[in-house]
């Protein structure tokens, strides 16, 4: 399983792999933080085929071309809004990772780039939002053949490093173990 699985530190807007996922609003017309990267660096022609899609609920997932973009499509997911975590947040946040990886499984795709869904300007705890990543990644690869490498690109180091603490424990059933770099 580990092996279909990497962690990063980067920019996901220059990533060259079959899929980068977006954490957008429901409205899937651009927004701020990595919606705003990722809608720069395409270029126009990412918004105008946004606009024809007519939204996305939470939870949810729409696939579009990359357009300027070293990535060929962008999947685009709506996170949960965090609300102190009595609101649905985890089974939403897990839906748009399943969603995201159907999506990508549906269209053939091998390699696909997560960002830390809802954990920015969503106000969704790092530490508790990586593990719903992750776990809800390895169970769908543990059942699907595609995508066979699924990155989980981090904007910071802090985030990193607590990507690579959640990786650890679930690697190892759930010890507590600190990364190995
Ligand atoms: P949300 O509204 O879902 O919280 P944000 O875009 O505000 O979305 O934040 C989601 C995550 O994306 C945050 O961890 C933020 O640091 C990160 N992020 C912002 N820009 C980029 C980028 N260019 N590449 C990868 N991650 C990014």
């Amino acid at each position: 399983m580990h092996d279909q699985i990497a962690v990063v530190q980067g920019d996901i807007t220059t990533l060259a792999v079959d899929a980068i996922v977006n954490a957008a609003n429901e409205s899937l017309l651009g927004g701020g933080g990595v919606d705003g990267a990722i809608h720069r660096a395409a270029g126009p022609g990412l918004l105008a085929e946004c606009r024809k899609l007519g939204g996305c609920p939470t939870g949810q997932a729409k696939l579009t071309r990359g357009y300027q973009l070293p990535a060929k499509h962008v999947i685009h997911t709506v996170g949960p809004v965090w609300r102190g975590g009595a609101a649905g947040e985890p089974d939403l946040l897990a839906s748009c990772y399943r969603s995201s990886l159907q999506l990508a499984a549906g269209k053939g795709l091998a390699t696909v780039a997560f960002p830390s869904i809802s954990t920015g300007i969503y106000g969704y705890p790092i530490a508790l939002a990586c593990r719903i990543a992750l776990r809800t990644t390895k169970a769908f690869l543990e059942h699907h053949t595609q995508p066979r490498l699924v990155t989980f690109v981090c904007f910071t180091a802090h985030d990193l490093d607590e990507y690579k603490l959640a990786l650890a424990e679930m690697v190892n059933g759930g010890a507590r173990l600190h990364p190995v770099v």
